[in-house]
This record gives C-alpha cells, structure tokens and sequence, in this order.
C-alpha cells in the first residue's frame, strides 16, 4: 500500500538539509597556499599558521590531571532537569572528556589532542564528518582567542556543538489546526510507549488536552502498556482488541478527538522491523487515513534509543519513506556512552531532535536544548 510507486507523502516532504562536504586543505592553508571558500559555521580565516598544530602550547590554571574526571555527586530528589541531563549523559560525557583530561596531565595541548578530541567525538557516534568539524573550529578558536586553560578549551568546544546544532535548524512550529495528530514511531524496545506517555504529560501540563490512540494492535501488551499510561497521565485512550486493524484505531481516535475538542492525540504505533514490508504498508495506511481526516497534516516524531548510536540514522531513513519525520526523540541517553549520536542525525538527515529522554519516569524527557545538551557533554 505505502510502496508501490504511490505518492507517499501527500502534502509534500520534509525540506531536508544536506551535510556539505568537508573541507581537507588544513595543512595546506597553514602553509599559506590556496585558500579555498569558507563554510558557514567557520570563524574568520587565521593569516598566521596554527602554532597548535606542530608545537604544544602551555596550558594555565588548573591543570592536575583529574579535571573533566569529577564524580558524580548522588542523586538529589527533585532535582532540577540540567543537573539530571548532566547525570544522565555521564557516560557520555565521560568519553568526550577524557582528552582534556589528558592535556591538563601534559599541562599543554599538544597535536596529539585535536586528534584525541576527534576520535572520542567519533567514538560517541557524533559521526566522522561532524567530529572533524567541530575540533577545526574549535581550534581555529582557541587558537585565535589564546585560550589557555582546560575550562576554556571545553567553552570553545561547546560553543562549536551549539553552533552546529542550531544549524540544523528548529523542530518546527506546531500547526494551528485541531486536533493535531502526532504518530510515535521507532522500531521495538527503543522506547515509543513511554515516550508517547511523557510527551502527553508534557502537553498536558502546558494546558492541552490529549488522547492516546493505542495503534500498536500487534502486541496485547503494547494495548495494555499504553492504557495503563493514560491512566498515569489521567488522559482518555481509545484502544481496540489486539491483531485490530491499526487504522481503524486511528481514525476512531481522531473522531473521538474531534467529538471530544482534544488539542492533540498521540498515537503509539508498532516497530516490528523484521516485517519491514508490512509495518510500512501499516503506517503508511493510518498516515493516509490521518491526513484525510484532518484539517491540518499528521506529524511524526521518530524515537531513536540512543544506546544504539549510529544505527538509529538508518531507522530513521527507513521510517522517512513513508512518514514526514519532522523530529527525533532520543531515548536511554542515562545508558549511552553514544550521546554524540544527536549530531550525527542532524548533520546526515537534516532532521532536528525534539525531545531528550534520560529515564523510565514520567518527568524524565523533557524539550532537546543544545545549550544544555553541550554544556551536559563537556
Ligand atoms: P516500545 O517497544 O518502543 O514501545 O518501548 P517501550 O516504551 O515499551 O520501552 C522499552 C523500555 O525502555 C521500557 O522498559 C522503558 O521503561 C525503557 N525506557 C524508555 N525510555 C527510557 C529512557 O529514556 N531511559 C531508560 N533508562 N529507559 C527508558
């Protein structure tokens, strides 16, 4: 149904951005020889070589090996959601960090840590072609700006992941249409149900009132998964009997969303990827069944686990052919050492992420903030 050369996305794609291409002529430049176009996210060119390229430069202040190494402090109750994006992206940041805390032990940045830098980028998935851009601007910052010490040295590179993040631009604007219709979709086991239930809660402290549409008919778990977190949430569900058609959920959904003024229904769907074939022709099915019924278009959030690196920027080509994926959440970023992985979907898909989650409770995903997302990771 979603396949066989139909148009699939009937209002039209995504505009996606594209990743350029990264530039090689570093050394080249150095030496003074042709300097080719600057990117957009380049600071302003140096006219002198990189001196940290070739010969260490001194680091001052605090530099006695442990920086960048400190221990978690424990877990506060109610603590508030910077420190816990901290805690959870320890591991993380743990990996990211260590080349700093190398060059504290040197008590210099030699070339060995631009190359050290790149490859714990790389090693938490942010993607060969993001890490390479990040460590060349932040160098050409340090360096420019003569920043000295380690604190310095993780601003520089903070504010590169920030720039880059934004360039990838912002989950766009919710329509002004009601209701809205919002899929959760991802393969099994990443986290969709419980996503569906935080985002709920997220709407619905903001004053929205949501419905759940339990469309993961394939599992009578998931139905019963999905019910007893509307009941958590306090908010109406509407499910039919397991091995139901899942279309036929959406649309009952929808009309008891429209009978009932509900802001927004957020329909939990299946991600039994090993029948690929039938799970797309599924959700491309209730996509269209959506659109018709709605006055404005459906939306997709794509949930990628990110204990799963790299492999979610394939699941999220795959669910690209038949929904409009307009953004990510990302999952169990408090068991992943590949929290990186947030770059690389944004520099390879051109999709932004919405959400961060970082937790099993209710309160622990909150709206993806690349500032806090980079002062979590350095
Ligand atoms: P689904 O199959 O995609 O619907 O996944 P579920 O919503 O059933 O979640 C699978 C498991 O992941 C459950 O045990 C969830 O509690 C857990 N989970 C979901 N999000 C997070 C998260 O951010 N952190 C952690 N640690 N676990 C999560």
């Amino acid at each position: 149904m979603a396949g066989k050369g139909k148009k699939k996305h009937p209002k039209g794609k995504p505009k996606k951005r594209r990743a350029k291409p990264l530039r090689e002529e570093t050394r080249e430049q150095a030496a003074g020889e042709e300097v080719r176009p600057k990117e957009e996210l380049e600071p302003a060119p140096l006219s002198e070589p990189l001196p940290g390229e070739t010969e260490a430069i001194e680091l001052e202040g605090p530099v006695d090996g442990s920086v960048g190494a400190e221990a978690e402090p424990p877990e506060e109750e109610g603590e508030e959601w910077g420190r816990r994006l901290r805690r959870g992206m320890s591991r993380s940041r743990r990996a990211i960090t260590m080349p700093f805390t190398r060059a504290a032990a040197r008590k210099a940045i030699t070339p060995e840590f631009w190359t050290e830098a790149e490859d714990a980028l790389i090693a938490a998935d942010a993607g060969v072609a993001c890490s390479a851009r990040i460590v060349e601007n932040a160098k050409k910052r340090i360096i420019s700006e003569g920043i000295r010490d380690i604190e310095g040295l993780k601003d520089a590179f903070r504010r590169e992941v920030v720039a880059m993040l934004e360039s990838f631009g912002e989950p766009p604007e919710p329509p002004p249409e009601r209701p809205r219709v919002i899929f959760i979709a991802g393969v099994n086991g990443v986290g969709k149900t419980t996503t569906a239930a935080k985002i709920g809660f997220l709407l619905k402290e903001k004053g929205n009132k949501i419905l759940f549409a339990a469309a993961d008919t394939f599992r009578a778990a998931g139905i019963e998964q999905m019910e007893m977190w509307a009941s958590r949430v306090v908010a109406p569900v509407v499910s039919h009997q397991a091995g139901g058609d899942p279309a036929a959920v959406v649309y009952d959904s929808i009309e008891s969303a429209k009978a009932k003024s509900i802001d927004t229904v957020l329909v939990d769907t299946a991600g039994r990827l090993h029948t690929k074939k039938n799970l797309m022709e599924e959700l491309g099915k209730m996509w269209r069944v959506a659109d018709r019924q709605l006055p404005g278009r459906p939306e997709a959030i794509l949930v990628i686990d990110a204990t799963t690196g790299q492999n979610g920027v394939s699941q999220a080509r795959i669910f690209g052919e038949v929904l409009d994926v307009s953004s990510i959440a990302l999952t169990k970023m408090d068991g992943s050492a590949k929290g990186g992985v947030v770059m690389a979907i944004g520099m390879e898909l051109g999709i932004p992420v919405a959400y961060i989650g970082v937790g099993e409770g209710i309160s622990d995903l909150k709206p993806f903030d690349p500032e806090q997302y980079a002062t979590a990771l350095f």
